[in-house]
């Protein structure tokens, strides 16, 4: 068995396939942690750069390539749609992905391929990890949210209420936006 050829300015996310040796029904475990590269989230959570992603995966020759399957788990860090506050989670996903040998006719441009025997999971773990990341992330399902007239965390003070009640014309137009809020989730 060859030993893992990583060199440390290529990403954790690249895997040397030179063992498989292509023969097919050839595999192997590959259990490690990588740092996670950039941009792996959105503008309100993702999975902070040079973050552990812990890798569990198999990777079989098959005839047109290799097969990986398993999962990866990393951290996501984020702040909450309502409340701001910081959220910390943590993120499984599947991961399975044929790559094909460069000689493999196949007529999609988008199937993924193994250049100079390695196989590159970056793009394959980013699609995933935004497919699952929450659209409106919440600090816990029923977070109150801010306060709208001044900004309070109306968690932390659920009286919460300003002296003047709401004059009544705006009140149908508050009502529409709680339930704008709430059908967004
Ligand atoms: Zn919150
Ligand atoms: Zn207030």
């Amino acid at each position: 068995m060859t030993t893992s050829r990583r060199s440390a300015d290529r990403s954790g996310l690249v895997l040397d396939t030179h063992d498989l040796g292509r023969r097919a029904g050839s595999m192997r475990e590959v259990v490690t942690t990588v740092e996670a590269p950039e941009g792996l989230g959105n503008d309100v959570i993702g999975v902070p750069p040079n973050s552990p992603i812990e890798l569990d995966l198999r990777l079989e020759a098959v005839v047109e390539g290799v097969l990986v399957t398993g999962v990866a788990r990393a951290q996501l860090t984020g702040e909450c749609g309502r409340c701001l506050r910081p959220i910390e989670d943590d993120l499984e996903i599947d991961l399975q992905e044929l790559f094909l040998y460069p000689d493999t006719e196949l007529d999609d441009e988008e199937a993924s391929r193994i250049v100079a025997e390695q196989l590159d999971l970056e793009p394959l773990v980013r699609d995933q990890v935004v497919l699952e990341l929450p659209f409106m992330p919440l600090c816990r399902p029923d977070c109150a949210g801010l306060c709208p007239q001044c900004g309070a965390d109306l968690n932390d003070d659920p009286e919460h209420s300003h002296g003047d009640p709401v004059d009544p014309r705006w009140g149908d137009l508050a009502a529409l936006r709680t339930e704008l809020e709430q059908r967004d989730n």
